[in-house]
């Protein structure tokens, strides 16, 4: 017996078919009505071809008034229809002798659906689709004809007529029951959703294409908002989970923080300790915090982090700090150690290249409780990692780490006293809007102030030809006991030719500056050896270091104040911002040079020239999304994962804040409506609900 509501039940669906449709990710008959066409065409009127206008597709009807077939180059038909309003010769290049009768017979009545463009000796259309027809047919379709996103093997014939059948099963069964409630519909102005879909797949004549083709209809609009719903409903319900399991209340007496402020050499700035107290009160509850912190590139994240560290060192519970390279990692590591061995609290290191006995005994000193806070890559959780007592888990520049490896996490923690508390930290700030649906789990505190006495990065843009005059300035910033970066990004595909670029730039800046101390840093050396080069550029005894990516996220000296950045050109806007972020985080006037090859691409010459006018991550992050779309700006992983059916992030964006509060409401006040939506949007793929 199939299963009534796979698409298998559906006429004609054998394995081969299905698996087809698999592809498109439909396994059920509800996918196929969630199935959408991505554009339309209007063959419910006939245009008279006096009206015709090039470079729009029209359907007409018309008499052929003669027809030829030449051989000038190419070996093409032309058949000539009059309709008498006008006349419009069609060009078929590929041809078989009975098409040709077919179409070439004078007085034949054809009628033809296609792209109208201005030929040589008047309107054409070339390969329309066309037939002949006899006088007593109906003058048009009735609907708009749909088309489907398809797939090899899979035709939009076999699409409409899956979704005809599906249409009748909406009618003869409760296949999509309205799961809105009535308020929510009225106050949104969106139709039901079985009216939505039938509209959707069958436009009357009368519809709006326009409307239609830009996502804006109100059928569309409905989808659009059910789908989003469905994925706030899914991060929220587990949310809600979340925070039903107990975590470690963590309020200490806050005798080491203010030893640990006194000793700063700086003093937080306001929106540093606002998000500081919003985390105190999390931490201080016995349930787990949430908790995303975002801040642009170099305003004092970090800090932020420690403060919140010690928090749980002062109940006498460990916190893990998870960074996404080694290099983070070890610069976090020497960041926390440097403030905490002064106040006793012992801090070690853990990733993967820490092997052996070294590790044996990090391993035990975490079990038994002697080290209170631990830095580490995601070694730190995919291997057998014991802690006495993990009560706080920071991860930090979240945005390499998708939904999934969040979750798994939550899991790994649990032990001891309950879930740990959980702080998360962006290392690009992202649109409000993308963060609320990217996010919807967590809570969110902004940093959106930079310490006092930074400049801006005075930001330009140089093509390639004038190296000679950045070589200049990095000599001069040198001189004047500044540092600077030089940084060689990913011009070819491997990562190895990108590393022996890096490497050929740094043997010539050698030659070409011999005075000064230069270091090379990139993802193919020994980690040992990056690390040192690491470490002497810190300690200022390196001048300039070339580099290729691998310093995009986090690194600190701020002694830096010059950064180059090679083929600018090829790099997205968000990822030059972190790169700048690099200098200007000191008190020192920092400059960024984008070296350019010309000719530049308006979409490049766009990119540099936002990065040159702004300076605010937000700003940059918005701009960005408007360049790239969503799936770009929150990385693969999570775009990946955050597959949306009907809904578009940037399209419907204003659609969010409304689905986020519907999302809460229904929890509370409609629990029966949470988990068919969830299943009918997000179906066998809802893996968030798994914790
Ligand atoms: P990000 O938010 O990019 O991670 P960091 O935490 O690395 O930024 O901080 C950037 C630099 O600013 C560091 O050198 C840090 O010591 C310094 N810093 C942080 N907070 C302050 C502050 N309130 N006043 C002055 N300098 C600060
Ligand atoms: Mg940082």
């Amino acid at each position: 017996m199939p299963d009534p509501s796979s698409v298998a039940a559906l006429k004609g669906v054998g394995p081969k078919l299905a698996d087809r449709l698999l592809r498109l990710g439909i396994r059920t008959i509800v996918d196929v009505l969630l199935h959408l066409p991505l554009r339309y065409q209007d063959r419910t009127r006939l245009t008279p071809v006096g009206r015709l206008q090039p470079g729009a597709e029209a359907q007409i009807e018309a008499e052929v008034v003669g027809s030829e077939v030449t051989s000038r180059g190419r070996r093409f038909l032309l058949c000539h229809l009059a309709d008498g309003t006008g006349v419009l010769t069609l060009r078929f290049f590929h041809f078989s002798p009975g098409q040709q009768q077919l179409l070439g017979q004078t007085g034949a009545r054809l009628r033809c659906f296609g792209e109208v463009r201005q030929g040589y000796a008047g309107l054409e259309m070339i390969h329309p689709e066309c037939r002949r027809i006899s006088s007593d047919e109906p003058p048009a379709a009735a609907c708009l004809t749909p088309f489907y996103p398809a797939t090899a093997g899979l035709q939009q014939f076999t699409l409409r007529s899956l979704v005809e059948q599906a249409l009748g099963c909406l009618d003869q069964a409760a296949l999509l029951p309205e799961l809105l409630p009535p308020a929510v519909l009225a106050q949104l102005q969106l139709p039901p959703i079985a009216e939505a879909v039938r509209l959707l797949h069958r436009p009357p004549a009368a519809t709006a294409l326009a409307e239609l083709d830009s996502g804006r209809h109100p059928a569309q609009r409905r989808l659009a908002f059910e789908e989003l719903l469905a994925h706030q409903l899914s991060l929220r319900r587990l949310r809600q989970r979340m925070k039903q399991h107990i975590a470690p209340p963590l309020a200490g007496n806050g005798g080491l923080t203010q030893r640990f402020l006194e000793r700063l050499p700086f003093v937080l700035t306001a929106a540093q300790q606002r998000v500081l107290d919003e985390i105190a009160a999390d931490l201080a509850q016995p349930r787990p915090m949430l908790r995303l912190l975002q801040g642009d590139v170099g305003s004092g994240k970090t800090v932020v982090a420690a403060l919140a560290a010690i928090r749980a060192v002062e109940t006498g519970a460990q916190t893990a700090l998870m960074a996404p390279t080694e290099l983070l990692a070890e610069q976090h590591y020497r960041n926390f150690n440097g403030w905490f061995s002064a106040l006793g609290i012992e801090v070690a290191w853990l990733t993967g290249r820490l092997t052996g006995k070294a590790r044996r005994m990090a391993l035990d000193r975490l079990a038994s409780g002697q080290i209170q806070v631990v830095v580490g890559t995601h070694a730190l959780f995919q291997e057998h990692v014991a802690f006495a007592e993990l009560a706080l888990a920071i991860i930090d520049e979240q945005h390499r780490f998708g939904v999934h490896q969040r979750l798994a996490l939550r899991e790994k923690g649990r032990q001891g006293r309950g879930h740990p508390h959980q702080l998360i930290m962006t290392a690009t700030p992202i649109p409000r809007t993308l963060a609320m649906s990217a996010y919807a789990d967590l809570d969110t505190s902004v940093i959106d102030e930079l310490p006092p006495g930074r400049q801006p990065v005075q930001t330009v843009a140089i093509p390639d030809s004038r190296r000679d005059e950045v070589i200049a300035r990095i000599r001069q910033a040198c001189r004047s006991g500044r540092q600077a970066y030089w940084v060689c990004p990913l011009i070819e595909e491997s990562e190895a030719l990108q590393c022996q670029a890096a490497a050929v730039t740094a043997e010539r800046l050698t030659e070409i500056l011999p005075e000064l101390r230069i270091g090379l840093a990139h993802g193919r050396l020994p980690a040992a050896t990056k690390e040192t080069v690491m470490r002497l550029f810190t300690a200022g005894q390196l001048d300039l270091l070339v580099a290729t990516t691998v310093i995009e996220v986090g690194v600190d000296v701020p002694n830096a104040s010059l950064m180059i950045i090679e083929n600018a050109e090829r790099l997205g806007l968000a990822q030059l911002h972190q790169l700048r972020g690099r200098v200007g985080r000191g008190a020192l006037a920092s400059s960024c040079v984008l070296l350019y090859r010309p000719p530049l691409s308006q979409v490049a010459h766009n990119r540099l020239a936002a990065l040159r006018e702004c300076h605010d991550g937000f700003e940059i992050a918005r701009r960005d999304l408007e360049l790239r779309g969503p799936g770009e700006v929150l990385g693969a992983r999570q775009s990946g994962e955050q597959i949306l059916r009907v809904a578009d992030l940037l399209r419907d964006q204003a659609l969010l804040p409304t689905a986020r509060q519907v999302a809460d409401e229904l929890l509370h006040t409609r629990p029966d409506c949470v988990e068919p939506l969830i299943r009918r949007w997000i179906g066998a793929g809802a893996r968030y609900g798994e914790v």
